[in-house]
């Protein structure tokens, strides 16, 4: 972690928890974390909660007087229109979020997001000034084939003329193995940080000064137990996080080793 870039940590609930599941993380994430929640709070630590979208508004309620940001978890590559089942990136800042999570695998993976169609959800995204916490990594195939630097820099090649249109303070970017990510497996630290160093060498090469303020997060299976030796690298910046930011308390440990 450096001393000159504010630390993130984002909360992806992913298809998970019901209307009842948010009062309750909101309330028990006061009751571990007050110092979030007080008028003037500056935690020095940007925590980020992305809900699913129909939880968007209750949370923003629920949030409204705390420093904790809302994100979307993905947004529309379209700007509004004939697209069954989307939101539109202007629907999140109109729900108060700061925030949106682009190209995650599970997008990538499970609903065929290609490098293009990602270049087009940052368009959106830049459009409606929200920060896009872009995900890209590799799978283990890849890593064991000895290319998973290759592959993980191909994939923001793939998006360059999108990311180099951001302003400096309006980027993140999430390092995430595909095989690390909700199966318990955890990148070995060395691996990450090596892989987190060349993408900010990535960034300072085609975007300049930039890179030195572009947190760079790390995700996968990221716990309690686990998460001192990554916030410890010099080149992460803090962490994406799924399964552990279910609960309130494991989430607000996490946040606890940033602050
Ligand atoms: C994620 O959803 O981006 C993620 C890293 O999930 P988990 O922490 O469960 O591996």
């Amino acid at each position: 972690m450096s001393a000159t870039r504010t630390p993130l940590l984002a909360a992806n609930w992913k298809c998970n928890q019901l209307w009842e599941d948010c009062e309750r993380f909101v309330e028990q994430l006061q009751a571990e974390l007050p110092d979030f929640f007080r008028a003037d709070a500056e935690p020095g630590l940007d925590l980020v909660v992305c809900p699913p979208f129909t939880y968007l508004p209750l949370l923003g309620t629920l949030l409204e007087n705390a420093a904790v940001y809302l994100g979307g978890q993905d947004i529309s590559r379209f700007d509004g229109g004939a697209y069954t089942g989307d939101v539109s990136a202007a629907m999140l800042s109109d729900l108060e979020c700061d925030y949106a999570i682009v190209g995650h695998s599970e997008r990538r993976g499970v609903f065929g997001d290609t490098d293009e169609i990602v270049a087009s959800k940052l368009k959106r995204a830049r459009e409606a000034e929200l920060v896009p916490i872009l995900c890209v990594g590799e799978s283990l195939e890849v890593r064991d084939g000895g290319h998973a630097e290759q592959f993980t820099l191909s994939q923001l090649d793939a998006v360059f003329e999108e990311l180099r249109r951001f302003p400096a303070d309006a980027l993140v970017i999430a390092y995430e193995p595909l095989w690390a990510i909700g199966t318990g497996r955890n990148a070995e630290p060395g691996d990450a940080q090596q892989m987190a160093a060349a993408i900010r060498g990535w960034l300072a090469d085609k975007l300049g000064a930039v890179a030195d303020q572009v947190p760079i997060l790390y995700g996968g299976s990221v716990k309690p137990d686990n998460a001192a030796t990554y916030f410890a690298l010099a080149d992460v910046d803090g962490a994406l996080v799924g399964g552990a930011s279910l609960k309130a308390a494991s989430f607000a440990a996490l946040a606890r080793l940033l602050v």
